[in-house]
């Protein structure tokens, strides 16, 4: 079988860029750059960052694979075993391959030292809940030296978009005001690449933080599900990102044993968190919240549960019309709600806005229910009424 091959082509000279180049056997070449303000990136960590964000795009190939560079032998090790998950989860999608490499990058100690950290930071609940929990909460053994936040522009932001990443950029920035972090930005064209995004965001996440490999001992990602609603697969996972690690940056996944509710829970003792929080990608401006999606929706109940009915992160409160409004697309949505409700009882909320949604839950479950108990012909009429209700028709 025909190799694949991975050059990397470097620009440090005239824009500090690092890049890199693969050549499938069909001939076809996919590029991709990495490139941030603070001058050139490093080279030190050699082909890591690239193999890391081609890592599933090469396995779609599962042709071998030349790396024309150097690797570090804990990630050839961890993807390795990362190839085994993904192979298992879509085995018609996704091929185990081989690698061969030039060399190998040599570890050595990271240079702002042995508990230095970096977090990937969005400006969302779980990135803010990774910061709050090293910077003031309660975690003893598992705290870092945390030193920097990652942002990125060309993933949630599109490259093309320059302005709206400023903005996404001061208001991520304003929530780390009093942190002493240090803000960082990455650009990349990674997304042009056309990977299936919730598949490689993980990965992609993991290649930025590996841009600073030397520098920090730890990358942390945070969780965006808990241990008790995990759902495989996922581009980023508690079981699988720490095969994201290199020679000398331990990627942890964070946050996991805590729900989205604990989490807002936690958060809310630091307000410059609450104010500038962003959790929104469906509204038409990027950056800031939209107030009606599913997602800002959700996170509204998660500040009520606290009793907190409009956030200062959000124009507009929570309200019967919004709750009437919620309509679910997967599973895992419904049980979100819920866990929230759950959470309300627990701490014995039994405010108007549990009873609302237990109503929104329990119509949108009848609903459904009558459409699986009726006969065939009337199924697929009560089913187009019920799009048609539902507005999906
Ligand atoms: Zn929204």
């Amino acid at each position: 079988m025909k190799q694949v091959h991975l050059h990397i082509i470097d620009d440090l000279a005239s824009n500090g860029r690092r890049s890199a180049r693969i050549e499938l056997p069909t001939g076809e070449t996919q590029a991709l750059f990495f490139e941030h303000d603070e001058g050139a990136l490093s080279t030190a960590n050699g082909a890591n960052p690239f193999l890391l964000a081609f890592f599933l795009r090469l396995m779609e190939v599962g042709a071998p694979v030349k790396i024309h560079g150097a690797v570090s032998e804990r990630l050839l090790t961890n993807l390795e075993e990362l190839q085994g998950a993904w192979n298992k989860w879509l085995p018609s999608r996704y091929h185990r391959f081989d690698v061969e490499v030039d060399g190998f990058v040599a570890p050595g100690m990271p240079s702002n030292g042995p508990k230095s950290a970096m977090t990937a930071f969005s400006g969302g609940v779980d990135a803010g809940f990774c910061v709050y929990q090293h910077k003031y909460g309660d975690l003893v053994w598992g705290k870092t030296d945390l030193q920097a936040a990652l942002l990125v522009h060309g993933f949630d932001v599109p490259l093309d978009q320059p302005d709206t990443f400023q903005s996404t950029r001061s208001r991520a920035a304003a929530m780390l005001n009093g942190t002493g972090l240090e803000f960082k930005t990455v650009r990349t064209d990674f997304k042009q690449l056309k990977q299936h995004w919730e598949h490689a965001f993980g990965l992609a996440i993991a290649s930025c933080l590996s841009l600073f490999e030397g520098t920090y001992a730890v990358g942390i990602v945070g969780s965006s599900s808990d241990y008790a609603s995990l759902a495989l697969p996922s581009g980023s996972n508690a079981v699988t990102d720490h095969l994201f690690s290199t020679g000398d940056l331990e990627i942890r996944h964070e946050g996991a044993g805590f729900t989205r509710t604990e989490k807002v829970g936690e958060i809310l003792k630091h307000p410059p968190f609450i104010e500038h929080v962003r959790v929104c990608w469906a509204g038409e401006q990027m950056d800031r919240n939209c107030g009606h999606c599913e997602k800002c929706v959700r996170t509204l109940l998660n500040f009520a549960v606290f009793g907190v009915e409009q956030p200062a992160c959000f124009s507009n409160g929570l309200s019967k019309e919004l709750i009437r409004s919620i309509q679910l697309k997967t599973p895992q949505q419904r049980n979100h709600l819920v866990t929230i409700l759950q959470e309300a009882e627990q701490r014995q909320v039994d405010e108007w806005w549990t009873r609302e949604l237990k109503r929104r839950l329990s119509f949108m479950q009848n609903s459904r229910d009558a459409v699986k108990a009726a006969p065939h012909r009337v199924k697929a009429h009560a089913k187009w009424r019920l799009k048609k209700a539902i507005g999906r028709a």
